[in-house]
């Protein structure tokens, strides 16, 4: 599995990704603690991205580009990655684009951790806290001078992203303000539902056997049920798709006339993939169904 995660300082995309690596057993990509390591190190590009770092700004795109294309050629990367802190830019996203089709790589999903930017200064200063009490050294951009620097470059560069992702229709929206765990729990949902879960060795032992034991007419029940949950669920993902297409700031405009009636058409064409992707979420439980009834 390949993912990103996608959110502004704060947003629990680090606590996200430990997660999901330990539950999924791949391993987590994340562009700031390599540079941190880098500068901690002293290496050329350590002494590069220090001042920048710690005054809120972006390394440049080559520099973390570069970072990631090895990183991903690492034989723990093999199984799959979360990226977290990568693309932060466009001209990442597409080089990173460029990077996955020449190693005949498919990138499963973009998760965006949605939050309210009035919770993000709480949540860095807590870090911080947290962070002194382990008696490790603090960050230093997690200060609210810097964090501020730092939400003003996701909204310029980062957020267009969204968009970026939504057109391609990679999005999945999360909101981030739920408890870690319920967070978690939703993206391992939205996830199983578009099907990029693989089933863990013993948990598809499990299953296999599950099927030899119970009768054809028994088995197709649960699988009709799990079809309609992942139609569900694809259905509200694409939902979530949908609303985040909106480029943030841009909604206080009065549309034109014409603005509103190609609107209506992009919406309409909208809701008619959103459809697809449901009927795509139901078709592996359709599969299971029609296995089992052989058997
Ligand atoms: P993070 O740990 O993701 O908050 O990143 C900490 C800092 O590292 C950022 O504020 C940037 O200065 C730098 N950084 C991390 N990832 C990137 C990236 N993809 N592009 C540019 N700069 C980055």
């Amino acid at each position: 599995m390949r993912l990103i995660l996608l959110g502004p300082p704060g947003s629990g995309k680090g606590t996200q990704a430990q997660r999901l690596v330990h539950k999924h057993g791949i391993v987590q990509l994340s562009t700031g603690e390599m540079l941190r390591a880098a500068v901690a190190a002293g290496t050329p590009i350590g002494l590069q991205a220090k001042e920048i770092m710690a005054n809120g700004g972006l390394v440049p795109d080559e520099v973390v580009v570069g970072i990631i294309a090895d990183r991903i050629d690492e034989p723990d990367a093999k199984k799959g990655f979360i990226l977290d802190g990568f693309p932060r830019t466009v001209p990442q996203a597409t080089a990173l684009d460029e990077l996955l089709k020449k190693k005949h790589l498919k990138l499963d999903a973009v998760v965006e951790l949605r939050v309210n930017e009035s919770a993000l200064l709480d949540r860095v200063e807590k870090r911080a806290e947290e962070t002194r009490a382990r008696g490790e050294e603090v960050r230093l951009d997690d200060t609210p001078e810097v964090l501020t620097k730092r939400l003003a470059q996701y909204r310029s560069l980062t957020e267009p992203l969204i968009h970026y992702y939504s057109e391609r229709r990679k999005l999945l929206t999360v909101d981030g303000m739920m408890t870690i765990e319920h967070v978690t729990r939703e993206i391992n949902r939205i996830l199983g539902a578009i099907g990029a879960l693989e089933p863990k060795a013993d948990e598809s032992a499990k299953s296999a056997a599950a099927k030899t034991a119970k009768p054809a007419r028994l088995a197709a029940k649960p699988a009709r049920k799990a079809a309609g949950k992942a139609s569900k669920a694809a259905e509200k993902a694409s939902k979530g798709t949908k609303k985040t297409a909106k480029p943030a700031g841009k909604a206080t405009r009065g549309p034109s006339k014409a603005k509103a009636a190609k609107k209506r058409v992009k919406k309409a064409a909208k809701a008619g993939s959103a459809r697809k992707g449901a009927k795509a979420a139901n078709k592996p439980a359709k599969k299971l169904t029609k296995k089992r009834a052989k058997r």
